[in-house]
């Protein structure tokens, strides 16, 4: 079993980033509405995600480090994925890799907590809390040298942590987020933070948008809001006068997860083809949503690509929907 852990390991968690990302997946699916990440030396020695989510009930922490006994499918349909997790892999492949304890308390049950040590796992024990889960990841790649040898500076860890919060950051904009370095001595550096966002979604995204990539690109875009055959798309889209020179100014979700997908990518230049030259690249944060059955996010592990049903439809969507608000705003 834990062989196996260490394998699937490698998949799931390449980086202090990519452990970041499945851990506040897991707060954000237990309902979190406040999410706080620590990390010291760009992670490599600690990375902590404190969450007020619903909790693990004592009974079911050993449970949550088991493989695929918590997935969140139930089988019957692989394609019908609604939370971030779903393949019951993350806390195991990280408590292969280092040395993990989940502090957590579900409503109505005592706060306890279990810790793995290089894939052992120790009983569990009672552990003082209010509510919700702490999950602290120490010393990642200590028992896999090898591993810790392709980590990069702390500093690009760390960035490469920041940027992942931040994407997380603008697909929930209802959630508080912050993010604490605390390296060395001291109470830790705050590196980020935004308070949930107010009123109805397009404003509270608009809102969070400016806070996350600044009050110049929510005051260069457009907003975006289109549905056609079961897909909906919203979020902002950058006036061709908003151009950057480089892509890293374009993000999307596809049903709420940060997406990198080249289709997608090809969609937004497409929309812009005829105002930007080819060295030129739109801002845009877009979220496009859709039933569960049309979009395959299991391509990779790290979740970062999607497969359509039908890509020409989510092409033709995103093309559609940004020419027409470029038009409107007299392009
Ligand atoms: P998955 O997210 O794919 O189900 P994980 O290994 O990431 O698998 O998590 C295992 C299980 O542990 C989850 O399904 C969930 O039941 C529980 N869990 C993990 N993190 C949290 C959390 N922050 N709050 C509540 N439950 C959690
Ligand atoms: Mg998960």
């Amino acid at each position: 079993e834990s062989a196996i852990n260490r394998i699937a390991a490698g998949e799931v968690v390449e980086r202090p980033a990519s452990v970041v990302k499945e851990l506040v997946e897991n707060a954000l699916d237990a309902g979190a509405r406040r999410v706080t990440v620590e990390y010291a030396d760009g992670g490599k020695t600690l990375i902590r995600v404190t969450d007020d989510g619903c909790g693990i009930a004592p009974g079911d922490l050993p449970l949550a480090l088991s493989r695929h006994a918590t997935s969140k499918i139930d089988g019957s349909d692989l394609l019908n994925i609604n939370t971030f997790g779903f393949r019951g892999e993350a806390l195991p492949s990280l408590g292969a890799v280092g040395r993990l304890t989940i502090t957590s308390r579900a409503k109505g049950a005592e706060g306890a907590e279990i810790t793995v040590n290089g894939g052992r796992t120790e009983p569990v024990r009672p552990a003082a809390l209010n509510g919700g889960t702490v999950v602290t990841l120490r010393d990642l790649f200590f028992a896999t040298p090898a591993r810790l040898k392709f980590l990069r500076t702390d500093r690009a860890e760390a960035q490469a942590i920041a940027d992942v919060i931040k994407r997380l950051a603008m697909a929930e904009p209802f959630v508080r987020f912050v993010l604490r370095d605390v390296s060395g001595e001291g109470d830790g550096r705050e590196v980020f933070r935004t308070e949930a966002e107010q009123g109805d979604l397009f404003s509270a995204l608009h809102g969070r948008l400016g806070r996350v990539l600044g009050r110049d690109f929510a005051e260069n875009s457009l907003p975006i809001d289109a549905n056609r055959d079961g897909l909906h798309l919203t979020g902002f889209a950058a006036l061709p006068t908003y151009s950057r020179g480089s892509a890293v100014a374009q993000y999307l979700f596809v049903n709420g997860r940060p997406v990198r997908d080249k289709l997608l990518v090809g969609a937004l230049r497409g929309a812009y083809f005829d105002f930007l030259s080819r060295d030129r690249h739109p801002a845009a944060a877009l979220f496009l949503d859709c039933e569960p059955t049309l979009v395959d996010v299991n391509v990779h592990p790290a979740k970062s690509e999607v497969r359509f049903r039908d890509p020409g439809m989510a092409r033709g969507l995103i093309v559609s929907a940004l020419r027409h608000a470029l038009a409107e705003a007299g392009h």
